[in-house]
């Protein structure tokens, strides 16, 4: 399999050859076709699987294919992470593969100062990774805004809910659009993740790796 063959944006397939990506992993292969097909997701798979463009790269490919709703610039998907440093490398990988797309990818987190990240969402983001603590005080200042989030991804959601953010995240999954597409990645699974599926997820496909 190539990643041609699924079908993926000529711009992010100009960035993926460059960044010498040349086979979908395992997850990649399983996940990008569902993703794209619209499923909602239940992807099982460790870091160091290739995980981060199983769902980055649908996701960039839906915001590069379909018109946003205009008016000012919101979050069209929003990335939630346990950490800092996880947040960071998801903005970093999405970032390198919309290296062809007019895409605004920005992260925010908690441990730093409030005024680059407000600055960045005055300026518009349109891919938001955040750690549920951090989204939820911008939430309540007014200055970051889900209602626009057409894509939903939890990344590593076991850890996130070994952190205690299972309230934070009820709080954020309840200011999303109810027509988003959510995708939900996690090493293992839980009854609590079961049940965040049941309670958030569209008939989910799983995949697992
Ligand atoms: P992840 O599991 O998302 O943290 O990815 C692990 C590492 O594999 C990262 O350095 C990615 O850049 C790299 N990677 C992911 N998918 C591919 C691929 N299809 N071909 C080559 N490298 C990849």
């Amino acid at each position: 399999m190539t990643f041609e063959s699924l079908g993926l944006a000529p711009a992010l397939l100009r960035a993926l050859s460059e960044q010498n990506y040349a086979t979908p992993t395992p997850i990649q292969a399983e996940a990008i076709p569902l993703a794209m097909a619209g499923h909602d997701l239940l992807g099982g798979a460790q870091t160091g699987t290739g995980k981060t463009a199983a769902f980055g790269l649908p996701l960039l490919h839906r915001l590069a294919t379909a018109a946003p709703q205009g008016g000012p610039r919101k979050p069209r998907a929003l990335i939630l992470a346990p950490t800092r440093e996880l947040a960071l490398q998801v903005s970093d990988s999405l970032r390198g593969y919309a290296k062809y797309l007019r895409l605004n990818v920005h992260a925010i987190y908690g441990g730093a100062g409030m005024g680059p990240q407000l600055d960045a969402l005055r300026r518009g983001v349109d891919v938001l990774v955040a750690t549920p603590g951090r989204l939820i005080d911008h939430l309540e200042r007014g200055s970051a805004k889900l209602d626009a989030v057409e894509l939903l991804v939890m990344d590593e959601a076991d850890r996130m809910l070994d952190m205690g953010f299972l309230p934070a995240i009820k709080r954020i999954l309840g200011r999303l659009p109810a027509s988003r597409q959510t995708l939900l990645f996690s090493a293992t699974f839980e009854a609590q993740i079961k049940q965040l599926a049941l309670e958030f997820m569209r008939a989910p496909q799983q995949v697992q790796i």
